[in-house]
């Protein structure tokens, strides 16, 4: 499918009350400046206003690189989404992810049309957008493919993990313990293979892969050999979800010599600085350890633990020197109201005001993202750096008055403060509205795709209480 952005225009100058740029090594906020823009890079940073085809001269705004968001799943948390609030449908038992999110989306999967599973995606990738993300990691199952046609046509940044696992019918018991019988990755691989082949590079390069076997309890030490020989080959990020719970660690120790779940992709080869790893949160201190030691990357996601009254605090993995990024794991697509979520219970965590400090929660989301996947054109505002911008409105009344951009971001702002969004030299988000596209159809379509899996029997059964 055709990309439906259009060219950008051939320059666009922006003006920052505020531009976050760096300065020997180190993130600094600039003031009063123009960030010129020629086609799909960054020229110049200029005090003068500069010539331009298209102008936005908007005080008080503050120009952020685009942001990343390296975690999260556009369509198996829709499913949940507010279906599971306040234990709701969840019988006691803190992670759904093998009960009911997995089994869910498989099956819609299954009884959804393409045109239904691209309304979705659609949704998915429109609340990423208005929460202000250029750049997005998005692990799904085989079998969505319509998340790349989406992410193609809206003009987001994207890298598509398909996953992979050892077995496609994980299930899991009472006791949280998956079970699966025989490895059939291999089938899984080649599918990963062959949406590589079809979309690595496709749309002037914004849509890439990611090698994504799905957990360590559901992978089998064959494939996890395998996918990271294939990632490395290609060059692709690798990314997984690490330690989510207890019931993985039991699990892991059981099969795998009384190794960690951490231990166990170290002695794969898998624990490097080219493994994203989501959550955690069930690591021992000797686990963050070693992560740390081996440049692995934390991907953390605050929010959606905290709906289930558990702490999965950014500054317990940054205090370990691990890259710690932060992500919307697809619960609430909101990425500055996810940093701030981080911030607090950072703090509450550790009972520390001084903990995951605003500067350190704003390069989660710009430069060390850009970092962990190896993208030194993203992630920084610098002449010659890829155009990929997002802008805040600090004029807007909850973020007024502003003594200092970077703590008034990640204290008081969220999606509703994004002015622009720039992918690539294109405004895809203007004044926080979508540039190209119906917002309204795109988000009556994925509602209504997503009810259908609701009214599925084995759906009312999971989310009745
Ligand atoms: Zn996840």
């Amino acid at each position: 499918m055709a990309p439906t952005a259009p060219l950008p225009p051939r320059s666009t100058a922006i003006f920052a009350s505020h531009l976050l740029t760096r300065s020997d090594g180190a993130q600094a906020v600039l003031h009063d400046r123009w960030v010129l823009l020629e086609g799909g890079r960054i020229a110049a940073i200029t005090a003068a206003r500069p010539a331009a085809e298209q102008v936005f001269d908007r005080p008080g705004r503050f120009v952020l690189p685009g942001l990343l968001n390296l975690h999260n799943h556009a369509f198996s948390e829709a499913v949940a989404r507010s279906q599971t609030e306040d234990g709701h449908g969840r019988r006691r038992n803190p992670s759904i992810i093998y009960t009911v999110l997995l089994p869910l989306t498989r099956r819609g999967l299954d009884i959804l049309t393409p045109a239904e599973r691209l309304a979705v995606a659609r949704l998915g990738i429109l609340q990423l957008l208005k929460g202000g993300v250029a750049t997005v990691m998005e692990p799904f199952r085989n079998g969505l493919g319509e998340m790349f046609d989406a992410a193609a046509e809206l003009g987001i940044r994207f890298y598509g993990a398909p996953y992979l696992f050892s077995t496609g019918d994980a299930v899991a018991g009472a006791d949280g313990t998956v079970r699966y019988a025989g490895d059939d990755g291999a089938a899984d691989l080649a599918a990963w293979n062959a949406a590589h082949a079809r979309w690595e590079g496709a749309a002037d390069g914004r849509i890439r892969l990611a090698m994504s076997p799905h957990a360590t309890d559901t992978c089998g030490p064959d494939l996890l050999r395998a996918a990271a020989a294939r990632a490395r080959e290609v060059g692709a990020p690798i990314t997984t979800h690490l330690a989510q719970s207890a019931a993985e660690v039991a699990t892991i120790g059981r099969r795998h010599g009384g190794r960690s779940p951490a231990e166990y992709l170290d002695w794969l080869g898998l624990l490097a600085p080219d493994l994203l790893a989501a959550h955690c949160i069930a690591s021992s201190d000797d686990d963050l350890r070693l992560m740390a030691a081996r440049g692995a990357t934390v991907l953390n996601c605050p929010r959606v633990f905290a709906r289930t009254g558990t702490v999965a605090a950014f500054g317990r993995f940054a205090g370990f020197g691990i890259r710690t990024l932060v992500a919307t794991d697809g619960y609430n697509a909101d990425l500055l109201g996810e940093i701030n979520a981080a911030s607090l219970i950072s703090k509450i965590a550790a009972t520390d005001m001084y903990a995951a400090s605003a500067p350190e929660l704003i390069d989660a989301v710009t430069w060390s993202a850009a970092t962990a996947i190896r993208r030194p054109d993203l992630g920084v505002i610098a002449p010659g750096a890829t155009a990929d911008l997002t802008v805040i409105d600090m004029t807007h009344p909850h973020l007024q008055p502003l003594a200092d951009p970077r703590r008034g971001l990640v204290a008081l702002g969220n999606r509703a403060n994004i002015d622009l969004v720039v992918v690539d030299g294109r405004v895809l988000i203007d004044r926080g509205q979508l540039v190209h596209g119906d917002e309204a159809a795109i988000t009556a379509a994925g509602a209504a795709a997503i009810g259908r899996i609701w009214d599925l029997p084995e759906a009312r059964t999971a989310f009745a209480d």
